[in-house]
């Protein structure tokens, strides 16, 4: 699917979790998160879908280091060249130096079952991000919570990329991060708060439906609204 009027992309065929494609001014392409395992062909043919070159990839940008989200990321890095970009605090559980993700309760008992279904290829980034930096057009948002290095990537006016700071249903309803897959709520809803001072049309979830226009407006009520979508929204 592609999401009209911007330089902004869905990869289809990527399952439970979503990946993009930003083109980026002359300088390629950047692919945001990896989606699970073995999807690097997807993400290729993509790629090849708007008559680029693996090379072409310039950027991989990790929204955060789940292995739903970074499991094809040393596949693809290898095929295209790509730098990686993830954020600084996430980059050591990317690269192995620090155990890959920590959850409490439900979501522990979850890892423990799916954990060894969702192996990630260990990987050292090439660029760790701070709050603020840019990578191309994209501007690095830090959005701590899920995990502590998670970021959000900002087109000034145009779009955000969130990662797991939030999800939407199916009919495109707001909400929150996973409680039990994220390390610190409180610490999300900080960050949800931050980003709705931004002004975008899209918002891209790491899972759901993207928000396809007025989204910081949608957001903006949420958050007025407790961090829940109101009725009929
Ligand atoms: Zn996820």
């Amino acid at each position: 699917m592609n999401i009209p009027q911007t330089r902004v992309h869905q990869i289809p065929g990527m399952g439970f979790s979503n990946a993009f494609v930003v083109e980026l001014d002359g300088q390629g392409l950047a692919v945001i998160d990896t989606g699970t395992s073995g999807k690097e062909k997807k993400i290729l043919e993509y790629v090849a879908s708007l008559g680029r070159k693996p090379a072409d990839v310039s950027f991989i940008v990790l929204t955060h280091p789940d292995a739903d989200h970074s499991g094809s990321v040393a596949a693809l890095k290898r095929l295209t060249g790509a730098r990686l970009a993830i954020g600084e605090l996430d980059a050591p559980r990317l690269s192995g130096e620090k155990k890959l993700k920590e959850a409490r309760g439900f979501g522990r008992l979850m890892l423990g079952v799916f954990g060894s279904m969702m192996k990630v290829e260990r990987v050292k980034a090439d660029l760790e991000l701070e709050d603020g930096a840019s990578v191309g057009p994209l501007t690095v948002i830090g959005t701590p919570g899920h995990t502590d290095g998670s970021v959000s990537l900002y087109l000034p006016g145009t779009a955000i990329f969130v990662g797991d700071l939030l999800r939407t249903d199916g009919s495109g309803k707001l909400k929150l991060a996973s409680a039990n897959m994220s390390r610190d709520m409180e610490e999300v809803k900080r960050s949800v708060e931050k980003i709705s001072k931004l002004e975008f049309q899209q918002l891209l979830p790491g899972h759901g439906l993207p928000i396809q226009e007025g989204a910081s407006k949608k957001l903006r009520d949420f958050v007025t609204n407790g961090f829940k979508s109101a009725r009929g929204q």
